[in-house]
Order: C-alpha cells, then structure tokens, then sequence
C-alpha cells in the first residue's frame, strides 16, 4: 500500500522549497520541509560550541540531541512553525553560517535516524508533501509521488542570490556558487541515505521553466490519480 505522501527531493536551491510550498497549498495538503529540521539540529550544536566540520561526531550530536527539544508549534500569525528549545529560530536557519556546517552535521547516523523517525511520525491519513534530500528514497521509499527537482549550477546560484530571507548580504553569484556545489558533494557523496533520485522518481528538470510550470505539472499528476 503506497503511503499518501508526495515526496520532492532534489539539490540545494533547486526551488523545490517553493515548488513544495505551492503544491501543498494547492492540494490543502500538509507541507514539511526537512531540511530546516536539519538546520535547526546544526544551530541547536552552534549554540553547544559546535563551530567546525571537525566538530560534528556522532559522539558530540547524540548528546545534544538528547537535549534539545524540537518541535512544530503555532506561531504569532497562527502558522506552525518549528521551534527548537521554545524559540522560533527562524531566519537563523537560512544563516551562512548554518548553511555551512549543515551538511557535515546531515552526514551523522545519529541525526538522520533522529529525523526519519519524526519525519515518519507526520505521516497519516492526510496528504502530505515533504521535501528534502532522501525522502523518496529513504523516509518514504512507499511514497505514491516521487519527484526529483533539478536546475542547472548557474541558475540555482541566479535563484539562491535572489531568495528573499536569505541572509547572504555581499556575497557574489561565484561565492553563492561555490556554497551550493560544496553542499552538494557533501549531500550526494554520503554513506547514509545520499541525495539521488529513487529509481521511481519523474525527474523535472526546472532550468527555463517558471514555478507555476512546475507546481502544474505535479498538481496535475496528483489530482488526475488521487
Ligand atoms: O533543503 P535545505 O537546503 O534547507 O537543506 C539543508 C541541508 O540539510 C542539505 O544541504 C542537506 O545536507 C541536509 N538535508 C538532508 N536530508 C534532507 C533534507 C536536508 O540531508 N532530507
């Protein structure tokens, strides 16, 4: 029995935020993005002492995740948002200094099995669209959507450069570039669940497409099979 979840993997700045924020919307669907979950664990480490790749051991994340406490809450607009240690991190998690250690701390078993275990618990009878790294191929392997979103290097850095809320004040197209690319080696070069398309996944290609383009392409599947 396939699971009610339409799954969005694919790399860094591939819009699929956007693109997962929209379908859901459209569909009164249920929106998860897991890799602000990520986010929050290396900023929960940040505020440990955690300031290095070097840094991020299983050793040192099993211990702060025993710690922390991680959850969805009702935001001051009545939204629900993720609150880690009774704040509302935020615009923290889009820091450059997060975005930087954020993969090394993606690499670990310990934060993975962590996160697969919520991710999984927000499954249900309602629809739900998550999007991150592995979903497709990890999380939900049962999922009855699976889509891997792409666009070319030039124009993930174009649309990372532009993203509202993000916090890269000064940096240039190359620096934002380089961000990207460093991320994506780390992501798709992993042992444990590396960013790659499940083999049932429709791969879209989103370089020259607008995200209305998109966001139709994956209501239309989804409501023509409901
Ligand atoms: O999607 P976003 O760019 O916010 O993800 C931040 C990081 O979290 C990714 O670069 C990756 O290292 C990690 N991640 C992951 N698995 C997911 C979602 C995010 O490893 N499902």
């Amino acid at each position: 029995m396939k699971q009610p979840v339409i799954a969005i993997d694919g790399p860094a700045a591939s819009g699929k935020s956007t693109v997962a924020a929209l379908v859901a919307q459209a569909l009164g669907a249920l929106n998860v993005n897991t890799g602000a979950m990520f986010r929050a664990v290396t900023l929960a480490g940040m505020q440990r002492g955690i300031t290095t790749a070097a840094m991020c051991t299983e050793e040192r994340f099993r211990d702060i995740l025993d710690h922390i406490t991680l959850t969805y809450a009702t935001n001051a607009d009545g939204k629900l948002e993720l609150q880690l240690d009774g704040d509302f991190p935020g615009a923290k998690l889009r820091s450059p200094e997060v975005a930087a250690l954020v993969s090394p701390v993606a690499t670990l078993g310990c934060v993975r099995d962590y996160l697969k275990q919520w991710q999984r618990s927000l499954a249900g009878t309602h629809l739900l669209v998550m999007e991150g790294r592995d979903i497709g191929t990890a999380v939900f392997p049962d999922a009855r959507w699976k889509y891997f979103i792409t666009a070319s290097p030039e124009e993930r850095a174009r649309r990372r450069l532009n993203q509202s809320g993000e916090t890269f004040t000064g940096a240039t197209l190359e620096q934002v570039a380089a961000e990207i690319a460093e991320r994506d080696r780390i992501d798709s070069t992993r042992a444990i669940a590396p960013l790659k398309p499940a083999p049932d996944a429709v791969l879209i290609d989103t370089t020259g497409m607008t995200i209305e383009d998109v966001v139709e392409q994956i209501t239309r599947q989804v409501r023509h099979e409901i």
